[in-house]
């Protein structure tokens, strides 16, 4: 047996999207000891495993750390309080109130002399004047500074980012920070009020078609461009820099931009429908346009996130499908049983 794949990794937030892809990828690659760390209760996590260590804890405590990282020789920190623009716009304090959870973690990883950490830090972090065309800027490492990141949000993955190198620098962990560029696919929140645009808009046109009603809201002038990464490259990319040289925060995101009417366009052609789109000016739309550049990583990695967006949405899409359906037939059962229950109720009296 390879040494490394006994080697205990812990990863937090593994009750979410990311967390529980990585969960998975880490087993499909042999992994035996590895230990799934989350806040919310193990029903609601997007997936779960029998054969690994499921711990439910609130990483914001630093005690509830140095549990989470007892013995572990490599943390994956993708725990956090998060997102799309409508929940980050609207909760800002408890995005930067994430801070505690990595923090607390990078003390707990030194305290344990753990041999690598990784952190998820975001697009988020990129100053704002840099992306007030819609013309998709592609935002290099250095367009961080001067700073002038998403308020709340992106101010606490750029100070998180910096505590990774100091604590490097000064404690000598072993830190790799990535910046994802909306990570989308599979298992990723479809719905609730914390989904992404991509998981949004496939949620919007099964509904659509669902019901017959062929219209769609559509956040802002539809014009915003985005680029949009697989969950497969995101893991991809995750392996590849924790065992790389890479020392400083880089851009981890699909190239391939698109505005987010192009973006209804792919969805309404896997629906094999055509909607009136209603365009919310009003709604939480965030910058006009950001894309991953992504010299640096080609440079480093010789890769890159390449995915075709049309190949990761339509699985996305089917798979959100499947979901929907499924919850409106349990919707439906519950309340046919409610009704036989109220019925049979009301006989009895
Ligand atoms: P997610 O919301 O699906 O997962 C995050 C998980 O963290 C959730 O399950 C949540 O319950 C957990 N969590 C929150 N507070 C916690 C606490 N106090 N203690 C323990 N667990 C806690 O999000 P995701 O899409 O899987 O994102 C993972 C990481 O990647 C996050 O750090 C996020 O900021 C970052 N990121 C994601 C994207 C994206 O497009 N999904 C883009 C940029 C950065």
């Amino acid at each position: 047996m390879d040494k490394a794949l006994e080697k205990l990794i812990v990863v937090t937030g593994a009750g979410g999207f990311i967390g529980g892809s990585l969960v998975a990828r880490l087993r499909e690659r042999g992994h035996r000891r590895i230990r799934a760390v989350d806040l919310k209760p193990l029903g609601e996590w997007h997936q779960k495993f029998g054969d690994v260590e499921n711990l439910v804890l609130d990483l914001n405590l630093k005690p509830n750390c140095d549990a989470a990282a007892r013995g572990a020789s490599e943390i994956y920190n993708l725990a956090a309080n998060m997102g799309g623009m409508g929940f980050i716009e609207n909760n800002k304090a408890l995005c930067m109130l994430s801070v505690l959870i990595n923090t607390h973690m990078l003390q707990a990883a030194a305290g344990q002399k753990v041999e690598r950490f990784f952190y998820a830090s975001s697009a988020c972090v990129y100053n704002g004047d840099k992306q007030t065309s819609f013309e998709a800027p592609s935002l290099k490492e250095e367009d961080a500074y001067p700073a002038m990141p998403e308020d709340g949000y992106g101010w606490e993955k750029l100070f998180s980012e910096r505590m990774c190198r100091h604590f490097r620098e000064d404690f000598g962990l072993y830190t790799r920070v990535a910046r994802f560029h909306n990570v989308y696919g599979p298992w990723g929140t479809w719905d609730g009020g914390r989904e992404k645009a991509p998981a949004a808009i496939c949620r919007k046109v099964i509904e659509a078609k669902l019901s017959g009603r062929h219209e769609i809201e559509i956040w802002g002038s539809g014009e915003q461009t985005r680029s949009f990464m697989y969950i497969d490259d995101c893991l991809q990319g995750i392996d590849l820099l924790m065992n790389s040289g890479i020392l400083e925060p880089i851009n981890l995101g699909s190239c391939e931009a698109v505005t987010i009417n192009q973006l209804v366009d792919l969805a309404e052609g896997f629906a094999g429908i055509k909607l009136q789109r209603k365009y919310n000016l009003n709604a939480p739309k965030g910058v006009n346009g950001r894309n991953s550049d992504n010299t640096l990583i080609q440079k480093l990695l010789h890769w890159e996130p390449n995915t075709p967006l049309k190949v990761g949405l339509e699985r996305t899409y089917r798979w959100i499908h499947d979901q929907y359906v499924a919850r409106e037939k349990a919707a439906a059962f519950s309340s046919a049983a409610g009704s036989n229950t109220a019925q049979t109720g009301s006989k009895a009296r």
